[in-house]
C-alpha cells in the first residue's frame, strides 16, 4: 500500500467538527479501553468483536453524540485499539518490559480514519460523510484504488493521508537494472551505522536525526519547565509537534531513497527480523527515533520489493553476531556493543562486527541454518554507488583484517 499526504484547509466552521470528532473517537477508544480493563479484572476474555458489538450499545445508550461520527469511522477506532494491543504484545514476546495500554490524553488522539467508504476525492476538496467538505491541495496527481483516507492532525495543521492499493502497472515503477535478479545482499541495521551491507557498503546514520533528536529533547525540558495552560508552554508545544512533523518528513525521504537503491540492484535482499539491541546513544529518545528510522527503511524495502517482484526474506536475528561468516561456528565469547571486531576463535579470522552479522543475515536467508559451505560466491561483492544517500566504501577492507 502506498499513500498520498497532502494539506487540508478546513473552515472554521468545519475544523471545529473535526475536532469535536476527534474528541468524540478519543472517548470511544478510552471507553472500550476501560471495559477491556474491567473484564481483565474480572476474568473475562473480550474480543475485538466483543468491544465492536459495544460500540452499538454506547451509541444507543451512553453516549447519543456518537451517531455524529460515521460508523466505519467507529469502527476503526475499535480496530486502532486492537493494533495496539497487538503490537504491545509483540514487543513483549521480544522481551522488552512493558506497560499497560494507556489511556489516551486530549493530545494524543490525533487521526479519524474513514476506510473504504464515508468519503468523496473531488476537484480541490474532500467530502467526509458526518463532517462535511474540505479544501484541499492536492500538489500530486492521485493515481490507483483508493483504500481509505486518514485526517490527521500535526501542530496546527491538518492533513489527510490518502491510501493507495497497489496496482499491477506501479509494479513497473521502479526501473529495474538488468541481471541484478540473481544478486543477493545481507543487510545489518544498527549501531554504528545505519547500516551496513554484506557487500561491503556503508550507511552513515543520517545526521539530521540525531540533530532533531537533540533540538525536540531541548523543547521537552523547556516544555517541563513552563507552567501549564500559560501562552508560552502552549508556544513550545507547538514548536514540538512541528519538529517532530520535520523529523518524520526527513526520515521519509531518506527511507525512500535507500530502500529503492537496494530494490533497484538486488532480487533477493536479506534483513533482520527487526531487533536492535542495546542504545544508539544513551537516552530513550535517540533510541526510539532510530527504532522509527530503521522500521520505516524496512517497511519501505518491503513494500519495493514486493511490487518489484524481488524478494525480500526476513530472517531470525538468533546468533548473527556470535556466529563466524566464514567457517560457520558459533564462537561462545560474547561481543559487547563497543568491540567492533569480530574474531573467530576457530578459523582465527578477523572480520568486521557488522559485515560478519550482514553476512550471517544473507546466509540464513539463502542456504538457512547451513553453515559456510556454500559461501565461496558471496565473497567478491562489487563495489556499488547509491547517487543519493551517502553510502561509503568502508576503508578497511572487510574480509580480513588480520
Ligand atoms: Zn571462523
Amino acid at each position: 500500500m502506498r499513500n498520498y499526504k497532502f494539506r487540508l484547509y478546513p473552515n472554521k466552521v468545519v475544523e471545529a467538527e473535526l475536532n469535536r470528532q476527534l474528541d468524540l473517537c478519543r472517548w470511544t477508544y478510552n471507553r472500550l479501553l476501560e471495559e477491556l480493563n474491567k473484564a481483565k479484572e474480572e476474568g473475562r476474555k473480550l474480543k475485538r468483536y466483543d468491544t465492536q458489538k459495544l460500540l452499538v450499545k454506547l451509541k444507543e445508550e451512553d453516549k447519543p453524540e456518537l451517531k455524529n461520527v460515521y460508523s466505519k469511522t467507529l469502527q476503526m477506532v475499535n480496530q486502532q485499539l486492537w493494533n495496539n494491543i497487538h503490537t504491545l504484545a509483540g514487543r513483549k514476546k521480544k522481551g522488552y518490559k512493558i506497560g499497560k495500554l494507556r489511556f489516551k490524553g486530549y493530545d494524543l488522539f490525533k487521526s479519524i480514519f474513514y476506510n473504504q467508504s464515508g468519503f468523496i476525492i473531488g476537484n480541490k476538496k474532500i467530502i467526509l460523510s458526518k463532517v462535511g467538505k474540505i479544501k484541499a491541495e492536492f500538489h500530486r496527481e492521485i493515481k490507483g484504488n483508493i483504500k481509505g483516507i486518514i485526517i490527521s492532525k500535526r501542530a496546527d495543521k491538518w492533513f489527510a493521508c490518502i491510501q493507495i492499493e497497489n496496482s499491477k502497472q506501479e509494479k513497473k515503477q521502479i526501473k529495474l537494472k538488468p541481471n541484478t535478479s540473481q544478486k543477493a545482499v545481507g543487510i545489518d541495521v544498527g549501531l554504528n551505522h545505519f547500516l551496513v551491507d554484506s557487500g561491503n557498503n556503508y550507511v552513515e546514520n543520517p545526521r539530521f536525526l540525531q540533530k532533531t533528536a537533540d533540538k525536540i529533547a531541548m523543547l521537552q525540558r523547556q516544555l517541563a519547565k513552563k507552567k501549564k495552560g500559560s501562552n508560552r508552554r502552549n508556544k513550545v508545544k507547538l514548536r514540538l509537534s512541528k519538529s517532530y512533523e520535520h523529523l518524520q518528513n526527513q526520515r521519509k525521504d531518506f527511507a525512500h531513497k535507500l530502500s529503492t537503491e537496494y530494490v533497484k540492484n538486488y532480487g533477493i535482499i536479506a534483513v533482520e527480523n527487526l531487533n536492535i539491541q542495546g542504545m544508539v546513544r544513551n537516552n530513550r529518545l535517540s533510541k526510539s527515533i532510530y527504532d522509527a528510522a530503521w522500521k520505516q527503511f524496512i517497511s519501505y524495502l518491503s513494500y519495493k520489493a514486493e511490487s518489484a517482484g524481488r524478494i525480500l526474506v526476513k530472517v531470525d536475528p538468533k546468533d548473527t553476531t556470535q556466529t563466524c561468516s566464514v567457517c560457520g561456528r558459533k564462537n561462545t565469547e560474547h561481543l559487547n556493543l563497543s568491540q567492533r571486531t569480530f574474531k573467530c576463535s576457530y578459523c582465527k579470522i578477523e572480520l568486521d562486527r557488522d559485515c560478519n552479522a550482514s553476512r550471517n543475515i544473507l546466509i540464513k536467508a539463502l542456504y538457512g541454518r547451513e553453515p559456510a559451505s556454500m559461501l565461496a560466491e558471496l565473497r567478491p561483492l562489487r563495489q556499488r554507488k547509491l547517487p543519493q544517500v551517502r553510502v561509503l566504501k568502508r576503508e578497511a577492507p572487510c574480509k580480513s583484517l588480520g
